[in-house]
């Protein structure tokens, strides 16, 4: 079982996917919690260029390109191997944020963004994709000062992310949770709990 979470900054999917990840492994699931970018030895690296401020001029594409690079390493050499076990995995952020990030608000075309990913991942889908939907203004509030390079976007950049991670959910709803990100974080773990429970395996 694959789990993937989305969602803007600051709207709780690094703390709704370790609750999750806690929860499963209460009821005995072997379970591998993860996260993009940056899981793996490369990856970390890529993170570090794809994240430092001094590397603002980095071009849309190559952008776009790197992401799928550190998606690749992800899903070779932790994700596959792990589903592989049987364990199931939860990744903070996966294919939409590039379509979202990159394809929406760096204004690339979908088309291609999506055609690099389903390259990188070898065309490996999220049985459920979390999204936690939250208006840029509530989340980037909420990540008050820590403002690294995507956070110094302008709020419309933000807003077309966050149109994206929508549009992606609304055409394919049954592979989504959408969950509104303004509501206390009891009320949004219930309702992951809720449908997560509806596809454990036995
Ligand atoms: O998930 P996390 O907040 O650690 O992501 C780090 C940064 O990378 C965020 O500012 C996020 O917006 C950005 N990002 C991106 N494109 C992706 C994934 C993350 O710009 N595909
Ligand atoms: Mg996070």
């Amino acid at each position: 079982l694959f789990v993937a979470f989305e969602g803007g900054e600051g709207s709780g999917k690094t703390t709704q996917s370790r609750l999750l990840a806690i929860w499963l492994r209460d009821q005995g699931y072997d379970v591998v919690q993860t996260r993009e970018p940056g899981a793996t030895k490369v990856g970390m690296r890529l993170r570090a260029i794809l994240l430092d401020a001094a590397e603002r001029g980095l071009s849309a594409r190559s952008e776009a390109l790197l992401y799928a690079a550190d998606r690749a390493e992800h899903v070779e050499k932790v994700i596959r191997p792990a589903l592989y076990r049987g364990s199931i995995v939860v990744t903070d952020r996966y294919v939409d944020s590039s379509l979202a990030y990159q394809g929406a608000g760096r204004v690339l075309d979908p088309e291609d963004v999506s055609k690099v990913n389903a390259w990188a991942t070898g065309g490996l889908v999220p049985h459920l994709t979390v999204l936690i939907d939250t208006p840029p203004e509530v989340g980037l509030t909420r990540l008050g000062g820590a403002a690294d390079r995507i956070e110094s976007e302008p709020l419309e950049f933000h807003h077309r992310v966050r149109k994206e991670f929508r549009a992606l959910a609304a055409a394919a709803p049954e592979r989504y949770l959408v969950v509104d990100g303004t509501l206390p974080q009891e009320t949004i773990t219930r309702q992951i709990h809720d449908r997560v429970r509806e596809i454990l395996p036995d």
